[in-house]
Formats: structure tokens, sequence, C-alpha cells
């Protein structure tokens, strides 16, 4: 976290906003305060989450939320954005310098929202004006009711090939019921099923065959690293886009953990991520991506988003800067120490993970080793305080919704200071509850894949050892509320 400017700023800043609040209506001041409190009593292990700092929540607080700023920095659709453009130009200018990256677009609100608008580009870089060009129009505009029927069922025909749920990919990467997987043909890569790791030649073989317009590397439950140059390699021999969502690593490129084949950046013509998972920013979304693409992802709004968030963009270039510190090199760097220890915990505790172990910030425990479904799981933990999500394994034959596994993520917990030795304490943690939870039985006298019980006590001691290692590491230990 960083340092107060000056004794207690911030305590004061947050007492005097909530006080205002209060003003208006009580009861949104006291869930505010009451968020504080949870967060700071949970151990939480939510992967995609974590605590900005103190400047980038303030940052997010303000009249730029007042501004319409559709458009892109110096060309807007709305007079009066110069501040905006300050803001905007900043968080695009620590962006591009912090990865790397040719062009920086700043404006998504969500990681959702980066995807959609890397779909668009590509799909108007690539299909749309080649389409225009051969109709000698400039414009979709221009085009007769022909042209523009045919150009409908070009945009509409295209291939994507993605990497599956069950291996760790996301919803937007293909997934059937996701529009990804209703706007494009698609097929889908998955990993080794015996070693769990991804599948180079599978994954080269489909693109062979399929020929995509894009392939997206990337996931939001895969433990292991990528070689983004392989991908790249595989993108351009079947002439694809190579598309990345970092949305759940990208603070471990930031802070130069991945380089080299690992680094998506040099390697990927478009990437896209969250700004407040392992980055650490305010919620929100970023597409960065070389100069074949950039004047279509500036298009992004009003093309497919709405107006930008401009108080959140101002969030963005204070978490970006803060990124640009090499404390933060330091922070992902215990990221991954943390997890690899995490990982080792569980394991020496007899856990079987997927894929045998981790070199990112998440591992993906499978409960089914301990007799549960991951939904009995998480919610076993649940009770002894430990926040986790459950989520499916490769092949994993309880679904999607009941799942095998658990997910657990280390960015959180590092950033409250937790060391190697205190994630073998969370490992120890979570062997405990897990091994004394059973599943229950329906109604009829069948396994349940919901209900279980927790030994007694367990829970409760459980919590207590874990209240414990939390008060140790306090969280936003510069605020007090009083
Ligand atoms: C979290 C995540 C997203 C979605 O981000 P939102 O901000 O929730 O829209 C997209 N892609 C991947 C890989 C993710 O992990």
């Amino acid at each position: 976290m960083t340092t107060p400017s000056t004794p207690n700023a911030e305590s004061a800043a947050f007492r005097t906003a909530l006080e205002v609040i209060r003003g208006v209506e009580p009861r949104i001041a006291d869930a505010i305060g009451a968020e504080l409190h949870d967060q700071r009593e949970s151990l939480k292990l939510i992967a995609s989450e974590n605590y900005a700092s103190p400047a980038v929540l303030l940052a997010m607080g303000n009249w730029f939320s007042d501004k319409y700023a559709e458009g892109t920095i110096g060309h807007r659709f709305y007079a009066g954005c110069r501040n905006v453009d300050t803001v905007e130009a900043l968080a695009a200018e620590h962006a591009r310098e912090l990865f790397g990256a040719r062009h920086a677009y700043v404006q998504p609100h969500s990681g959702i929202d980066a995807n959609l608008v890397a779909f668009w580009s590509v799909l108007a870089a690539r299909v749309e004006r080649p389409a225009l060009e051969r109709a000698a129009a400039r414009q979709v505009n221009d085009l007769d009711e022909a042209d523009w029927e045919a150009l409908r069922k070009e945009l509409g025909n295209q291939r994507m090939l993605g990497m599956s749920l069950d291996a760790g990919g996301h919803l937007t990467h293909g997934f059937r019921p996701n529009i990804s997987g209703k706007m494009f043909h698609q097929r889908s890569y998955g990993t080794d099923a015996e070693t769990g790791l991804l599948d180079y030649d599978a994954l080269r073989a489909t693109a062979r065959e399929f020929r995509p317009l894009i392939i997206i590397a990337g996931y939001s439950a895969y433990p292991r690293l990528i070689n983004f140059r392989v991908m790249r390699e595989i993108a351009d021999e079947v002439g694809a886009t190579l598309m990345v969502d970092m949305a759940h690593f990208a603070g471990l490129v930031a802070g130069k953990v991945f380089t080299g084949d690992h680094d998506p950046v040099p390697h990927a013509q478009i990437v896209t991520t969250t700004t407040h998972k392992s980055l650490r920013g305010p919620r929100g979304g970023m597409v960065l991506c070389d100069d074949s693409l950039a004047e279509q992802v500036d298009r992004g709004c009003p093309m497919v988003l709405g107006g930008p968030l401009p108080h959140v963009m101002a969030a963005k270039a204070v978490a970006l800067a803060e990124a640009r510190q090499p404390t933060f090199a330091d922070y992902a760097q215990r990221i991954v120490d943390n997890a690899r220890a995490l990982a080792e915990g569980l394991q020496r505790r007899g856990a079987r993970l997927v894929t045998g172990g981790t070199d990112n910030h998440l591992v993906l425990l499978d409960v089914s080793g301990y007799g549960l479904t991951g939904r009995q799981a998480e919610a076993a933990l649940l009770d002894a305080g430990i926040v986790t999500n459950r989520n499916a394994i490769p092949r994993d034959p309880n679904g999607a919704w009941y799942t095998s596994g658990i997910r657990l993520g280390t960015p959180a917990l590092t950033t409250r200071g937790l060391d190697p030795a205190g994630l073998d304490e969370v490992a120890e943690l979570i062997d405990t509850v897990l091994s004394q939870t059973s599943p229950g039985t329906t109604k009829s006298g069948k396994p349940s894949k919901a209900s279980y019980a927790v030994a007694d006590g367990v829970a409760k001691r459980v919590a207590e050892r874990a209240a414990d290692l939390l008060a140790g590491h306090p969280l936003y230990p510069e605020v007090d509320l009083g």
C-alpha cells in the first residue's frame, strides 16, 4: 500500500465522506462501513479480487463522474472535456509505458466490455474494412442494400478459437451461452488429460483445421504459464489474430514476473484486461494493441461501449502509476511466491491440485479427494471464515454448477502482507475444514451435492485461527473510521 502523505489523511478523507453520505442516506453510509468491517474480517482467497489503495478509491469519488466524454482524447462528442482528456491521456500513457504497448485504450468499463471492443475491432479491421474496399465505399452508410446484406452475413460468419471453460477459459472466449459463442462459430481447445497442461499440439491441429479469425489465449482458472510466442506462431500459421485476455494475470505482467514468452504484449496483436484483479486498480477494463488495430479500438465508445467513466479512468491512472513503482514488482513476485507456498502446503497435506501445482497467482484444488463437491467445500470453508469460489476442473464430473474444484488466489492476501509461512497456515486451515466435512444426503437419502456437515467445533476453531492470522495483517491500516 502507499505511504500516507500526511498522518491519517486517509482516515480523515473516508470519515468525512461517510459523514456527508450519512446526511442523505444513513443506511448507505452504514453499509459502506460494514463492508470495510467484513473485508477486514474475512480471509479472502477469491483469485479475481484484490484491495485497491486509498488513493485509487479516492480518485473515483468526485465530479469526474458528472462528465460525458464519448469519443477519444481531443476528439469528443461533447464540449468541456479538457480535464477528462488529461486523465485519459495519463492513464493511457502509464498503461503503454508499464506494459510496453504501442497503444492503450482505457475506457472499457469491465473486462467483458474490453473483450467486446476487441472482437469488434478485429471484425472491423479484418472483415468490414476489406468489404467496404471491395464495394468502393468509405462507410457502411455508403453501401447499397445488397452490399449491406452481404456484409452482415460475412460479419456473422467468422470463427473464434478459445480455451474451453472447464480448462480454465472465460465465458467470453466462445462459450456457447455467452454472446461470444453466438456471434462467432466457435471451437475450443483444452488441456492434456494426463498433465492438465495446455496442449499446444492439439491446439495447432485444431487451428489448422478450423482456421479461425481470432485465437484467444488467457484464462480465469488455469494455474500455469502460457507460451504466447508459440500461440502467436500458431495464429500466424493459420492467418488468425492472436488476442490475449490477461484479466487475471495483468499484475504479474506489470510486475515483470511474466516476461519473454510469457508476456503477452509483445506477441499478441491485441490484449485485453481488467484493472481490478491482480493489477489492483479500480473495477474496469483496458485494451492494449499494436498499430494495426489502434484506430478500430479507439472507436470502442460509442461503437459497443456506453459513455466513458472519467472518474474510473482517473483511478486507473493512479493505479497504473502505482504499478510502475518498483514496490509493485516486489508485490507481484510475492503473489507468486505465496501461491506456490499455498500449493505446496496443500499438497504436503495430501490434497490434489489440478496440474500438480502453480506458476501464477492461483491454485485449483480438486476437492473430490475429500469426498466433496466444490459447492460443499466452498460453503464449509465460508462457515470457517474462508472466502473462496467453487470452480469446475477439467472434465468435471459434477458440471459447472456443483463442480469438483475450489479456486484459490493470493493477490488479495498478498496485499494484506501475508508471506509464504502465512499461506502455509492457510493451507493448514483449508485442509482442516475439508478433511472434517462430510457430504449430506437428500430427503430421499441419496448423496447430496449441496448439503454438508462440518464436524462439531471445527468451523469455529478454524475461524478463530483465521482471525488471529488476519489480525497480524490489518487491511487498510491507514484507514480508521473511528
Ligand atoms: C474476470 C474476467 C473477465 C471479466 O471481467 P469483468 O470486469 O468482470 O467484466 C474477462 N476475462 C477473463 C479472463 C476474466 O478472468
